[in-house]
C-alpha cells in the first residue's frame, strides 16, 4: 500500500509503497483510513523545524494522527468494537502504568507515543491502533467532517482551559483549524464576541466569515492593537486563546487583557516568548498552556460535530486522494486554504 513517510531527520517527507501490515496485536484493531487532516505539525515534521528530535528513532514512520475510519479486523481480547465500526483515532498511546494513567489522567501519561508521529499513523490504507485509542463516530457523521474530531478536541480544551463563561469577551489569535474550532466553542460557552484576528490570513479569515464570525481582522503590516481599533473592535478581553504559535503575539496577547484576564497559550512556538511580567502581576492576568483534551471531551466534540454538520464542513477546503499527497501539503503550507483532507 502507499503510504507518506518520514524518512529521516531532514527536511521532506516521501510517498512509499510499504507492505500492508500484519495482523494487529491483543488489544489493537486494523483501520481502513477513510480521511485524514493534514495538520500544522505534520508542516513542521515535513519543514524538520525544531521541536520534533524525539520522532527521529521510530523513522520511517508513515504520518497521519488526524484520521477516521472503519475497523476491519480485531486483535485477541478485543471486545469494546466489531469489525465495520466506524471510529476516529485518538493519537495518544499511553503506557497505563505512569502515575497519571494510574489516576485517570492518562492524557498527561509520561511516555506516550503518538500515532502518526512516533508510529505509523493514517496517511497510509490500512493503520493499526491500540483499540482503547478509538472513539466510535455516528452514522449521521460523514468520514471528513469526523476527520475533524482530532484537531477540534484541542480547540475544545483550550477553551475549557480559558474557563470561557457566558458574556465573556474572547479573542482568538490564529485562524487556522484550531483557531477556527477555539471560536465555535468559546460561543458554545456562552461568550458574547468572538473576535478572530490573523496575519496575511486571507482565506483562513474568509473561512472564519463563512462560519458565521464577522469580527475578524488582518493585521497585515501593522500590530494587532491598531488592526482592531481601525475595525471598532474591543481593545480589552476576558480571554484570549494563542493559536499562531508566533512568540511576538504573546506579548500583544497580554497587552489586550483584561484585569484578571487568562490568556491561553496552545500554538507550539519554536523560540522563547518575551513578556512584560510586572503589567502581568499588576493586571492580576494568568498564562495557561493548553495542548491535548482528555477522552471526555471527545464523544462531546463528536456531537458538536454531528449536530452541526453543514456549518463545520465550511472548515474543510479540499480534499485530495494519497497519491497528491505532496501537492496537497505544498497547499496547506500555502496558508491559503484552511483544513485540507487526504483520502487514502
Ligand atoms: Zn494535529
Ligand atoms: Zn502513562
Amino acid at each position: 500500500m502507499l503510504a507518506l513517510r518520514k524518512l529521516a531527520p531532514e527536511p521532506g517527507l516521501a510517498l512509499r509503497e510499504v507492505p500492508e501490515p500484519a495482523a494487529p496485536g491483543p488489544g489493537e484493531v486494523t483501520i481502513r483510513v477513510a480521511a485524514a487532516g493534514i495538520c500544522g505539525t505534520d508542516l513542521h515534521v515535513a519543514d524538520w523545524t525544531a521541536g520534533y528530535a524525539a520522532m527521529a528513532t521510530a523513522m520511517p514512520v508513515t504520518l497521519g494522527h488526524e484520521f477516521t475510519g472503519t475497523i476491519t479486523r480485531l486483535g485477541a481480547s478485543v471486545s469494546s468494537f466489531r469489525e465495520g465500526d466506524r471510529v476516529v483515532v485518538r493519537p495518544s498511546v499511553v503506557c497505563g502504568r505512569c502515575e497519571p494513567c494510574r489516576t485517570g489522567r492518562s492524557e498527561d501519561c509520561v511516555t506516550r507515543r503518538g500515532i502518526g508521529i512516533t508510529r505509523d499513523g493514517g496517511f497510509a490504507a490500512l493503520a493499526i491502533v491500540p483499540a482503547e485509542n478509538c472513539v466510535a463516530v455516528p452514522d449521521a457523521l460523514p468520514d471528513a467532517l469526523a476527520a475533524l474530531t482530532e484537531p477540534m478536541t484541542v480547540s475544545a480544551e483550550a477553551v475549557d482551559t480559558a474557563g470561557v463563561k457566558p458574556g465573556d469577551s474572547v479573542l482568538i489569535i490564529g485562524p487556522g483549524t484550531i483557531g477556527q474550532g477555539a471560536a465555535l466553542f468559546a460561543e458554545a460557552a456562552g461568550a458574547a464576541c468572538v473576535v478572530v484576528a490573523g496575519r496575511e490570513d486571507g482565506a483562513r479569515l474568509a473561512t472564519l466569515r463563512g462560519l458565521g464570525f464577522g469580527d475578524v481582522v488582518d493585521t497585515e503590516g501593522g500590530s494587532l492593537r491598531e488592526a482592531l481599533e481601525k475595525a471598532g473592535l474591543p481593545l480589552s478581553y476576558n480571554v484570549v486563546i494563542e493559536a499562531a504559535g508566533v512568540p511576538a503575539v504573546v506579548g500583544e496577547a497580554l497587552d489586550l487583557l483584561a484585569l484578571r484576564g487568562v490568556l491561553v497559550i496552545c500554538g507550539i512556538h519554536a523560540k522563547p516568548a518575551s513578556i512584560d511580567l510586572t503589567a502581568l502581576v499588576r493586571k492580576h492576568q494568568q498564562v495557561r498552556g493548553s495542548y491535548r483534551a482528555p477522552l471526555a471531551t471527545w464523544p462531546r466534540v463528536i456531537g458538536y460535530l454531528t449536530e452541526n454538520a453543514e456549518r463545520v464542513s465550511r472548515m474543510i477546503s479540499a480534499e485530495f486522494p494519497l497519491t497528491e499527497a505532496l501537492e496537497a501539503f505544498a497547499l496547506a503550507k500555502s496558508r491559503s486554504a484552511s483544513k485540507i483532507l487526504l483520502r487514502p
